[in-house]
């Protein structure tokens, strides 16, 4: 078990029955549905691996089979895609992310649509879920200036993930908004923007190399909780958790959040340790 299965074993225990899909199947997600279906889980893009999903797809056959589409709208907010239009009935956030955007509160929001929301409303007064008004005070100061946050996110992003995909040490760069990825069409079709979260995956190398890059970095901390102004690095392998397709990819996994520092800088950073990382490798 590891943390991404968590909330899978917690819903074993209600009785709750779980099957995985590949994120990229679509329409094609009827031939999975069973009698007992209620609700499908959707997270667009993937947190580490950033393939794009058609919601859109999804939600027309979940709700002729009377099923809920529930979505994980953390990585584009709802800046940059609009779930309950695009026919989601529950949209979660992990507002610790861009809402909160300085790495200082854990916070979430779920919105509901018309299917979803009486239940949703009675279950928040029935479990009695609330948050403290200082942490919503955090998230109220972080949604001033989400939206520029965001802006820059995106820009400096797309600076380092094109300058990656030019490296001889690079295999491939997963970030939606270049058009080397494999759903970026959808993603044109159905986002308004990208945020600042990415993963790069290196060309094969003993995995030593990839720690000498990655320890050696000066703006990038090695860290899970993105979205903050900050800079952040980790590796991830998919191979682990992994449940309806296979992993290949002979190279390492990195996840970059690029932060609101100069990217000059952080591309800087990145080409030192690239040095670090041929010099192990
Ligand atoms: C971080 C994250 C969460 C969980 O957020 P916390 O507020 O840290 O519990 C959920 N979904 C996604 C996609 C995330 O990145």
């Amino acid at each position: 078990m590891n943390a991404v299965q968590l909330p899978i074993v917690v819903a074993k225990r209600f009785g709750i029955e779980t099957s995985y899909y590949d994120p990229t199947i679509g329409a094609g997600i009827e031939a999975l549905f069973r009698p007992n279906t209620k609700a499908v889980f959707t997270e667009s893009p993937g947190s580490h691996t950033f393939e794009i999903q058609d919601i859109p797809a999804i939600a027309e056959v979940a709700h002729r089979h009377d099923a809920l589409v529930i979505m994980d709208n953390t990585w584009a907010t709802p800046l940059l895609f609009k779930p309950l239009a695009a026919g989601v009935d529950l949209s979660l956030m992990a507002a610790t992310k861009y809402v909160a955007g300085h790495s200082d509160v854990l916070l979430g929001t779920v919105a509901a649509g018309p299917r979803a929301w009486d239940k949703l409303k009675a279950l928040h007064v029935q479990l009695g879920l609330f948050v403290g008004p200082d942490d919503v005070n955090l998230g109220l100061r972080g949604i001033r200036t989400m939206g520029v946050r965001l802006a820059r996110h995106q820009e400096s992003a797309l600076k380092v993930a094109r300058w990656l995909e030019g490296r001889d040490e690079v295999a491939r760069v997963l970030y939606p908004a270049l058009p080397s990825h494999p759903q970026h069409d959808l993603w044109l079709r159905d986002f308004s923007g990208a945020s600042g979260l990415f993963s790069f995956v290196t060309k094969a190398a003993p995995f030593e190399a990839v720690k000498a890059m990655l320890d050696g970095l000066s703006f990038f901390a090695l860290g899970y909780s993105w979205g903050g102004f900050e800079s952040l690095a980790m590796t991830v392998d998919p191979r682990k958790i992994r449940s309806a397709t296979r992993w290949d990819e002979p190279g390492h996994l990195v996840r970059l959040h690029i932060g609101l520092e100069e990217p000059d800088d952080l591309i800087a950073d990145l080409e030192k340790g690239f040095a670090r990382f041929r010099a192990v490798a």
